[in-house]
C-alpha cells in the first residue's frame, strides 16, 4: 500500500423520496441558484420536487447546461450569481451538470479570469461558494469527489480540474430518479463506473489487497447489473445498487493507496472535444487497446483481472490477459456501447487532428508511470479504427 491522504466530506442521502430532504440539507436562509441541463429535469418533474422542497428561500433558476458543460454557458451562470448575490447552488442533473456546478462555485468567487481554474488544474481555487447536487444519472461520481471536467468550446480543449473545495456538500441519490433515463445514458454509466474502476486498479500491483477486492466487487457488480438495469428500468434495487456502485467507482475510496492510470480518459477527452463523441464512448474505444498497447507493463493486474473478475483460468499469462481484455470489450458492446472509432464514422485520417490536440493540451505523459506518449496514443486509435 502507498502512503495516501483521504478526505470525503460529502453526505449522502439515499432513497426513494430523498428530495424532501432538501429542506434541511440547504441552510434555510441561503439565496439558492438551482442548476439543470436540457429539459430532462423539468419533464420528468424532479425540478418541481426540488423547489418545492427549497419552499421559502430565494430561488433562482439557471438551465441549458449541455452535456460536456461548456465554459460560455457556466460563465453567465457565474453572471447570474453575481449579479443576484446568490450565495448556494443546487445542481439537478447528471455529471455534467454538476461538473459545471463545481466550475460556477469557484468561478464565482476567482479573482481573473476563469479559464485560469482549467489551466492550472485547479490548485487555483482558493474558496468556493458551498453547493449540493441531486443526482439523475449515475455514471459520473461527480456527486461525490472533487474533480470535474469543463469544455471551451471556442478552443475545442476539454479539460479536467481538481479541488478540495469543490466537493459537494451533500448529494440526493434517489434511485427513482434515474427510471426516465434513456438507454443510452444508462448503458453509458455502466460503462463509464467500468473504467473509473479500472483506471484505478489496472496498474500494478502495489500490495493493496483489500484496494483490489473492492475494485474487483465494483467491477463483478456492473457486470452482473449493468445488463438488468437496462432491460428493466424500474427495478428499484437494480437501480439502487447501480447508483451507488457508480458512486463508489470514484469517490476516492479505491483509488487511496494504488497508483492511478486516467490515460484512457485523457484520450478520450479529446476525442469528445473534437468529435463530439459521448463520454462513455470514447472510454469503450480507448481502454481495450490502451490496455493491450500496455500488456508488459500492465501484466501482473491483467491476469489478476481475468482471473477473478472474468474467472478466465486456462492458458499462458499473455492468453489470460488478451482474453480479459475481449471479454472487456465484449462487455462494452453487450451494453451498446460500440467499441470501434468506425462506429462512430471515424476513420486514420482523423488520429493526426486528435494527437496535435492531445500535444497542445500537455498530455504527453500520461498513466501510472507518466510513459505513454503521444506516440502511443496514435498506435492505440490506430489500433482502435
Ligand atoms: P450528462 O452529460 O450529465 O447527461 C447526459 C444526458 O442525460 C443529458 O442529455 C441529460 O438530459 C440526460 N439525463 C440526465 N438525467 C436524466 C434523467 N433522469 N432522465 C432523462 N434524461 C436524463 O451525463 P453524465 O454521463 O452523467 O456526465 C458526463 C460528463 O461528466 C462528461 O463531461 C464527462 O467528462 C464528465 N465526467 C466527470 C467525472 C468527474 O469525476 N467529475 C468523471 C467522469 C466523467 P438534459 O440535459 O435534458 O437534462
Ligand atoms: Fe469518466
Amino acid at each position: 500500500m502507498q502512503d495516501f491522504s483521504f478526505y470525503n466530506p460529502t453526505r449522502i442521502e439515499f432513497g426513494a423520496g430523498k428530495i424532501s430532504s432538501l429542506a434541511q440539507l440547504v441552510p434555510a436562509n441561503a439565496r439558492v441558484l438551482v442548476l439543470f441541463g436540457g429539459e430532462s429535469a423539468r419533464r420528468t418533474g424532479t425540478l418541481d420536487e426540488v423547489t418545492t422542497a427549497l419552499g421559502g428561500r430565494e430561488v433562482q433558476l439557471f438551465g441549458g447546461i449541455e452535456p460536456n458543460p461548456s465554459f460560455e454557458t457556466l460563465m453567465e451562470a457565474v453572471a447570474v450569481v453575481r449579479n443576484n448575490d446568490l450565495d448556494f447552488l443546487l445542481a439537478v442533473g447528471g455529471g455534467s451538470v454538476i461538473d459545471g456546478t463545481k466550475f460556477v462555485a469557484a468561478a464565482a468567487l476567482f479573482e481573473g479570469d476563469a479559464w485560469e481554474i482549467l489551466l492550472n488544474g485547479g490548485q487555483n481555487i482558493a474558496r468556493a461558494l458551498p453547493f449540493g447536487s441531486v443526482l439523475t444519472l449515475p455514471a459520473t461520481g461527480s456527486e461525490m469527489n472533487k474533480g470535474s471536467v469543463i469544455t471551451r468550446k471556442a478552443l475545442q480543449a476539454k479539460l479536467p480540474f481538481m479541488s478540495e473545495r469543490v466537493f459537494p456538500r451533500f448529494s440526493v441519490l434517489d434511485p427513482v430518479k434515474t427510471y426516465t433515463l434513456p438507454t443510452r445514458q444508462v448503458a453509458n454509466g455502466v460503462v463509464d463506473a467500468f473504467v473509473h474502476v479500472m483506471e484505478q486498479y489496472l496498474t500494478y500491483p502495489a500490495q493493496a489487497p483489500v484496494q483490489d477486492r473492492f475494485a474487483e466487487g465494483l467491477l463483478q457488480t456492473l457486470i452482473e447489473i449493468g445488463p438488468k438495469a437496462l432491460a428493466e428500468p424500474e427495478d428499484y434495487q437494480t437501480r439502487a445498487s447501480l447508483m451507488w456502485t457508480a458512486t463508489l467507482a470514484l469517490n476516492g475510496l479505491i483509488g487511496a493507496g494504488v497508483p492511478q492510470d486516467w490515460a484512457s480518459h485523457m484520450l478520450g477527452h479529446e476525442l469528445t472535444a473534437l468529435h463530439g463523441l459521448d463520454h462513455a464512448q470514447t472510454l469503450a474505444i480507448v481502454l481495450p487497446e490502451m490496455l493491450r498497447q500496455r500488456k508488459a507493463t500492465k501484466l501482473g493486474k491483467l491476469v489478476q483481472y481475468a482471473e477473478r473478475v472474468w474467472n478466465i483460468r486456462e492458458g499462458s499469462e499473455d492468453d489470460k490477459a488478451e482474453a480479459a481484455i475481449e471479454h472487456t470489450r465484449a462487455f462494452f458492446e453487450s451494453v451498446g456501447v460500440k467499441t470501434r472509432l468506425g462506429d462512430y464514422r471515424l476513420n486514420a485520417e482523423h488520429i493526426d487532428g486528435i494527437i496535435d490536440s492531445l500535444q497542445r493540451h500537455g498530455m504527453v505523459a500520461l498513466g501510472e508511470h507518466g510513459d505513454v506518449t503521444p506516440e502511443h496514443c496514435r498506435q492505440i486509435l490506430l489500433a482502435s479504427l
